[in-house]
Order: structure tokens, then sequence, then C-alpha cells
């Protein structure tokens, strides 16, 4: 579509697109993709895209949203032609809106807000005249006028187009364009108080700037006649043409700034960046990368099927973003103490290990001591195993990756029989992991020396929600929904060294555990405290596959 309309210069210069949030709230992941289809589409024809501000809303808008708004947009890779704000345009549409009163296509009703609603009819019946319809233009222009200067309260009297109140389209029977507000606004303070309504003040702000391809979600269609209707009565010669593309909507969660604004306000999170959260803010504070966010509204697409999304798709975008970037560290994440008798008290000794031992084809290694006392899993282990378990085991011999062969000889429990501790014996003659004399151990597993490893805090981030669709469940609140496991902080970890030499905000491979990186707020040198980006692969898959 718009290659077509850029191949036949149909609009005399070039492509013109806008990204419009109103500044209620922090952007989400479906912002993204709509994001990322404006400004794509203004870089792949050479054109531009503006930032603009749809705040004509005073009771709900605020700088600081508009601060995160632009952060994000920035942080997701994108820069804007020009920053604007659909009330900067309040003057403008105010004059906009005499013209169309002196055309006769406007008029000051006075009815209440209850009369109008009745008069507008139903899908099947037709709306009947407000007795204000034939008010004449002087008579409504005087009024517009006392409007703007405040001489009314709220709710007195309000604009509306003078359209046909039979017509087929409900949003096309004489909608409202401008409703007195006094209310403080975050940018024009007490200046203003004729506000005008989305559909009033969103075609013609596309239609102010420029704007040749002005693209939409589907709930809006109906709303394209009357801001067809707006541009032309106004006096726009080209129109910006619209497309629609259907919402975002992605399983285990829920993208709506209403709704994400309440399990704000409701303590259900932290906070708008919370990392279980699906805001920008929140996955840049999980530590995914504007890249993976990007690949994922390419492997989305565009379409104009309402579905929703499998989130397995946003978390392989993330994976596959991570996999060939980050090094692989070892962290134990539930340690279990491992004494070697046979390694010599007090010695420490360097290994190397590669940052990236398979599947990516770089270079690089880091020392790993190696020492008397390591930890491992206590999942890597187990007193009585079943037969395909190939880990430790009283008896078993595995390999501790990047080190050596370790055989468990003692278990050692408490009295209530949890096991505290093992005896093991290391083999000297698998230094690196490979057996001299050929022999096989079915299990590698990870560990850190307990002499060196550091302490950390873990923080597990799961589904926000635990039903794929959480409002389509039959529970009179969504909220009824939450996965009580979203968040799951094991303190006590240990890593290993080497990330301490690390620059802060890396991310890394925690080898068989999943993608972390240092959480931005809360972790500090000494304090380590790691946010899980994404698992290693998709642990739910499994749940589902079980039932
Ligand atoms: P919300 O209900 O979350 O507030 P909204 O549509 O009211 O969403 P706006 O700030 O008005 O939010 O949206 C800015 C732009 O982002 C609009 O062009 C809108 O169509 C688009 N957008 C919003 N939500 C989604 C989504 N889930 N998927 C794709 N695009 C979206
Ligand atoms: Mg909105």
């Amino acid at each position: 579509m718009v290659v077509a309309d850029a191949g036949s210069g149909r609009f005399g210069r070039p492509v013109k697109t806008r990204f419009p949030p109103e500044p209620n709230g922090f952007l989400h992941i479906g912002h993204a993709k709509s994001i990322c289809l404006n400004f794509g589409i203004a870089r792949d024809f050479a054109g531009a895209c503006n930032l603009r501000f749809d705040d004509t809303n005073p009771f709900t808008e605020d700088v600081r949203y508009v601060d995160a708004i632009r952060e994000d947009v920035r942080w997701l890779g994108f820069e804007w032609a020009e920053e604007r704000y659909a009330s900067d345009y309040f003057e403008q549409l105010y004059e906009f809106a005499e013209r169309l009163v002196r055309k006769g296509k406007a008029y000051v009703d006075s009815q209440s807000e209850e009369e109008i609603r009745q008069g507008r009819g139903t899908v099947t019946t037709p709306g009947s005249d407000s007795p204000f319809r034939g008010r004449g233009v002087d008579e409504n222009l005087d009024l517009l006028r006392r409007m703007r200067d405040g001489e009314f309260a709220d709710g007195a009297h309000v604009l509306r187009a003078r359209i046909d109140m039979a017509h087929p389209n409900m949003v096309m029977r004489d909608p409202l364009l401008m409703r007195i507000r006094k209310a403080r606004h975050y940018r024009r303070g007490d200046a203003w108080c004729l506000y005008p309504l989305y559909d009033y003040a969103h075609g013609l702000s596309d239609a102010i700037e420029g704007v040749t391809h002005s693209l939409c979600t589907l709930e809006f269609k109906d709303n394209n006649d009357i801001y067809r209707w707006l541009v032309r009565e106004v006096g726009f010669e080209r129109p910006p043409e619209q497309t629609e593309f259907s919402r975002l909507e992605l399983d285990y969660t829920v993208v709506s700034k209403r709704k994400l604004l309440r399990l704000v306000n409701e303590g259900r999170v932290a906070g708008w960046d919370d990392p279980r959260m699906p805001t920008i803010a929140a996955l840049r504070r999980r530590g995914v990368r504007p890249e993976a966010i990007r690949a994922f509204a390419e492997a989305v697409g565009v379409s104009r099927k309402p579905q929703r999304t499998e989130i397995g798709i946003l978390e392989h975008s993330i994976r596959d973003d991570l996999n060939m970037e980050v090094p692989r560290v070892l962290c134990v994440t539930k340690p279990l103490k491992v004494v070697l008798t046979n390694y010599p008290e007090g010695q420490v000794e360097e290994l190397d290990a590669p940052y990236f031992p398979h599947d990516v084809p770089r270079e690089g290694s880091r020392k790993v001591p190696f020492s008397r006392e390591i930890f491992i899993e206590q999942d890597d282990f187990m007193a009585d195993p079943p037969k395909k378990f190939f880990r430790l085991a009283p008896g078993r011999e595995v390999r501790l990756r990047y080190a050596y062969f370790i055989t468990c000889n003692e278990v050692i429990m408490d009295e209530a029989g949890n096991v505290t501790e093992l005896r093991c014996t290391y083999d000297p003659a698998t230094r690196g992991g490979d057996a001299p004399d050929g022999r096989k151990v079915q299990g590698t597993i990870h560990w850190v020396s307990a002499a060196r490893a550091l302490d950390c805090e873990l923080r597990l981030y799961d589904r926000l929600f635990r039903a794929p669709d959480p409002e389509g469940t039959g529970e009179d609140d969504f909220f009824a929904n939450l996965n009580p496991d979203s968040l799951v902080k094991l303190a006590g970890a240990k890593v290993e060294p080497s990330v301490a030499a690390d620059p802060p905000g890396t991310r890394y491979q925690f080898e068989r555990t999943g993608y972390f990186w240092p959480d931005p707020v809360d972790s500090m040198p000494g304090a380590l405290v790691f946010n899980r980006i994404v698992t290693l692969r998709d642990s739910w898959a499994k749940v589902a596959a079980k039932r």
C-alpha cells in the first residue's frame, strides 16, 4: 500500500507517519509493534515519523508519562523527525471549529449528556435530532466563543458535528467535537477549558502535520468516516491515507495502559517497570534488548486478523537475540556443598573456560577457580535416583563442566533427612573434562568454587497471569488469574567470581539455567542481584504437554 503510494508519488511529498500515544501510562509491547511499524515505514521509504502526544484528556495525562514514552521510543532505536503535542493545536482546532460552524457543519448542543446519548438511537434504530440542531450560525459562534472563554460550567454545552442522526455508522450521528473541562492540563495548565474529543483532535492533528499514512488499530475502523469527513470539511486537500491493523494481544498478559495502571495502583506489581509487566520499561529492566523487541515485531507482522499472539514467540525472539551475543558463565541457583576429599586443602587452581563453548563462533575465555570445596545444584544430586537420572548419585561419576570427573562416595544428611553435604573424590587425570582411558560419564553438571564464588540473589520472573487469555476465563475480575508464582527470589545463589570484573549491565547465559543480567536498580558490587531475562527453553510447553 505504502509502496504503491510512494511509487505513484500520490502525495507529491515524502512519506510521513506518526506514532501518536496518549501520555496516560507507560508504553507496552503492543505499542512497540506500532512504533516499529510507523518508524519502520518512514525509514524504508526515506520519509519521516513524528512522535505526537495525543494529549487531549486533562484528567489522565502526566508529564511523567511523556518522559517515559520518549525514553522508550529512543531505547527501541528510533528517532522522531518532530515532537508534537495535540495540546499545542487547541487554538487551531478551535479555529477549525468556528470554520465548521460558519459552514453550517457544526452546532452547539445544550442537551445533557444523558439526553445526547438517548438521542443517538441504536445500531438498528435511527437517532433523533437535538432540539438545538437548528441553531443559527451567529448564535452558535457566540456560544462557542463563550464556551472557550470559560463562561459555562462543564457539560453545559458541547460542540457537535452536523451530519446525519440516521447515519448507519453510529459514529457519524452528529459526533461530539469539543466539550468544556475546567481541569488542569499537565501542559496547558488552566489556560484552556474547551477540549477537543479524540476523534476531533486525532485526524486533524494528522492533517496539520502533513501525515501521508495514518496507521491505527482495528477498533478505530468505525472512526475512519468521521476522520475523513472532518479533514475534508475543514478544508485539507490531501487527507492522510488510513490503514488499520490488528492490535497485538499477548498471551498470559494484558496490553492496555488502563489495566496495567490498575496493576500498579493496586500494588500487584512493584511499578511500571516491574520486570513481569509487558511494558517496554519492564522488558528493558528485565534485560531484554531492543533488538529482540524489534525482531518480535517483525515476527508478529502486520495483519487485519484479530488474534492473540503466543508468548513463546516473544520468548523465542529474546533467546534468539541473546544466544549469539552473551557469554556463558557458571552460577549455582540452589547450592549443595561438595567436599573433594582427595583434593589438597588450601589449593586453588585456575581453570581456563571458554565464554562461548558451542553454537557461538566467538572467541574469549576466563579463569574459573577450582578448590577442595565446591557447590553444585541441589537438583543435580539424588540419593536414590531413578534409572534415567544421569547426574550425581551415590557411587556415580559425573563431569564438572570445564573441570574434572568426580565420584560420590558419601552423603551427609541432617536429622530431618535433608542432604547437607556430599563427599566425593576427583580424578586428577580428567582435568579439562576428558579421561585419558577413554571412559565416559553420562552427565555434565555446573558448579562453582565455594572459596571463591560470589553470593547473589536471583529473581526468577515468570508469566504475570496463569491463563493465556486472562480476561477470557469467566472470572469477574481478571486479577483472579494472576500467577502467584510470577516472581521467585532465590537468595544465596552462588556465581563464579569472573562476573565481578565485567562492565555493569553485562548479560549472561548461566549455563543450564537461563539468561540473566544484573538488575539495574537493585544490584550492587558486593550485593549482586540478577534478573532472569528468559529461560533456556519453554518450560510451560512441557507442563501443557503433560496435561
Ligand atoms: P491502551 O489501551 O494501552 O491505552 P491505546 O490504543 O489507547 O492503548 P494510545 O496511546 O492511544 O494507546 O496508542 C498509541 C498508538 O499505539 C496508537 O496508534 C495505537 O493504535 C497503538 N497501539 C496501542 N495498543 C496497541 C496494541 N496492543 N497493538 C498495536 N498497536 C497498539
Ligand atoms: Mg487510549
